[in-house]
This record gives C-alpha cells, structure tokens and sequence, in this order.
C-alpha cells in the first residue's frame, strides 16, 4: 500500500522558494555583491555575461534588490513572486551553452573587457569556462543559503514527513535542504537517502552519532543535494541532514571542513538545470535506480508541484520504464498531481505521458495533505 512522492520546484515555491526560471536573480544578487566586495572589479561570470549575453550592468542592480526584498520579507508577510524578466537568458540556457561549449571544446571569447585598459581580457573556453560554471553554481548555493537562513521549514513538508509510512519513498528534483529537516525533526532519524552509503557527518566534518537506521524515512534527491559532500578520490559521500556543508569555489564559506577521511578536497554534487544533464555519478545512480524500484512497487505515485517539462528526458524516461513493467504485471499506479493552481498545459502534458486516469488536485500540497 506504500507511496511514491515525487516533488518537484513547484511544492518548494510554496515556502518561498524560487522556481527554476527565477533563478536568474539570485545569480544577479552574487555578482553585485562580489563586485562590492572586490572593490569594483566583475566576477568572471559577469565577464562572460557581458561578453556572450551584452548584459546590461545596470538592470543587475535592481535584478539584486529584487531578490534582496524576496529574501528579507517582513515577518508575518509572504514574499511575492518574481517578475519575469528579460535581462539575462534564463540559468537553463547559460547553463547548457556552456556545458556543450566545454564537452564540444569552443571558445565563445575573447572576453569584452571596454572599460580598463589594464585589464586582461580572457579567453572563453577550456578551464576558464569550467571557472564561469562553478561561478554560476556558487551564485546558486548563495542564493539559497540565504534562503535556507530565513526560512528553513515548510509546513506542507513537516506535515508529510509525519504521514510517511515505512514502505513510502520521497523523491525530489530540489537541492534545498527542507525536506531533509522535516523528516529529520518529525521522525527523530536522519532521512535514508538510498546513496551507495552516506556518511552523516556535522559541518566540521566529524561523524555524526545518529546514522541512518532500518526506522529512517526513505528521501531520493535524484539532483543531489546542497547539504552534501562527495570525494571524487575514495567516493565517499557525506551528507548534513540538517545544513547546507555543499563546497563550492567562490562561494565563502570559510569554516567549512573539506577535507575527505582519505585526505582529499571534496567536491559539491549536484545536477544543474541544463538541456545536457549527467548522472554518471555512482550515488545518483543508485539513488535512481532506488527511485525506479519504488515506483514499480507503489500503489499511488503523487506528484506535488512537478512540471513534467518536455525536456527532463531522464525522469520522463524513469516514469515509462516503471509503467511498462507495470502494464505487464497488470497493476497500474493510482497517480495524483497536486499544484498549486488549475493549470491546463501542465495537465495535457500528464495525460499525454500516461494516457491513463490522473486525480488533479489543484488547491495545493497542504490542501491535499488535510484531505
Ligand atoms: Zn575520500
């Protein structure tokens, strides 16, 4: 009688959250900032930006305080929603562009650099772009370390933590860390996250005393997740269920401890948004290959705030190879879809992909958890 959750952007965007498209101000508030903080002087990916999008220094600002405000809302006030904007192409886009641009080996530079004489322009390709790209990930992680200070907890997440039955699994497209501490504080044990064993450890990187145990509620990140570390030496992993420990380049988090047992600098492990995504990594692929087991046994698959974008090959590829298998057995999935409005694209996309009955339930996740 078990469950499948499978949640995505949309059911964070309800604790305030960005969504995938407004990712772009955060990337805005980390370049004002770093520029700040170097005394005038553009971070690489502003270089890039300007150099490959013409991006307009100016828009960046107010693009910063936008996000600022949806950072730092007055208690008891929901923060609003970010407009659309056109100052920059969207993180998907920049992302993807220089994925294949380092997999393909082009070049998109020399960098612009009009205002300075003395300032070296770079060139756009190799190392420097892989520097651009741990830039936009640092950008990301600031981002959502802010969030993660003003408002780690989503009612909606504890409520389902407390419903999870042994047999049920989480699986989430986010790298945020709310539902990680819904499950840990509202079952007293550190999530299982299905990883080819996990080390939990504090953010000085010493063992923590509770370890996964056979009682932990199942939560399989299939994107990774900021609050973990991975060793790209002895292919460890570590993960905090409680705090974000991701180490990024660029992104300061001085007391942070890198260091792996082994003795080498760990790594962050997340899959960005990206037309181009990898999951060679030995944790995701266990983590979706746990994921695809689940929704093969599972009597209801309900899906909370998940596009289904046409692009997301991978997860529309997990959720046919489980329905086939189910077809043979004969024991098709009940399948609900909980959002937070009435949305008939987002609908047709479901039916098309399934072709079977879905219950939509379009008052969002609380809503649905209280029936
Ligand atoms: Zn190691």
């Amino acid at each position: 009688m078990s469950k499948v959750f499978l949640i995505g952007a949309g059911a964070s965007a309800e604790a305030g959250y960005p969504i995938t498209k407004e990712l772009i101000y955060p990337v805005a508030h980390y370049l004002v900032e770093y520029k700040k903080n170097e005394k005038g002087r553009p971070s690489r990916l502003e270089q890039y930006l300007g150099t490959v999008y013409s991006l307009d220094e100016h828009g960046l600002e107010s693009a910063a305080c936008l996000w600022d405000e949806f950072v730092n809302v007055p208690s008891g006030q929901a923060p609003k929603r970010l407009p659309d904007t056109e100052l920059m192409p969207s993180i998907m886009e920049i992302l993807s562009v220089v994925d294949v641009a380092i997999a393909e080996q082009w070049s998109l530079g020399p960098s612009r650099e009009g205002h300075s004489p003395s300032r070296k322009s770079r060139e756009l390709k190799g190392n420097e772009l892989q520097r651009v790209r741990e830039r936009l990930v640092a950008a990301l992680l600031t981002g959502f370390m802010q969030l993660d200070r003003t408002r780690p907890y989503h009612h909606a997440f504890e409520l389902l933590a407390k419903s999870l039955h042994r047999d049920d699994v989480v699986v989430t497209t986010n790298w945020d860390t709310l539902l990680d501490r819904a499950i840990c504080c509202e079952t007293s044990a550190p999530p299982a996250y299905g990883t080819l064993g996990a080390r939990l450890v504090d953010y000085l990187g010493h063992d923590l005393k509770q370890q996964e145990t056979s009682e932990s509620r199942r939560l399989y990140k299939l994107h990774g997740s900021f609050n973990w570390q991975y060793c790209p030496r002895c292919g460890n992993l570590y993960v905090n269920p409680n705090k974000i420990i991701m180490p990024v380049e660029g992104a300061r988090l001085s007391s942070l401890d890198r260091e792996c047992h082994c003795g080498a600098e760990m790594d962050g492990l997340v899959v960005t948004p990206s037309f181009v995504k990898r999951y060679l990594n030995v944790h995701l692929g266990n983590i979706w290959r746990g994921a695809q087991k689940a929704l093969e046994a599972a009597r209801e698959w309900i899906f909370v705030g998940y596009s289904l974008p046409n692009d997301d090959l991978w997860i529309r590829a997990m959720l046919l190879r489980a329905v086939v298998i189910r077809r043979g057995q004969k024991t098709p999935p009940i399948i609900h879809m909980v959002s937070h409005k009435k949305d008939l694209e987002l609908e047709s996309r479901y039916r098309q992909l399934f072709q079977a009955d879905i219950q939509f339930h379009p008052a969002g996740f609380l809503s649905f958890l209280a029936q």
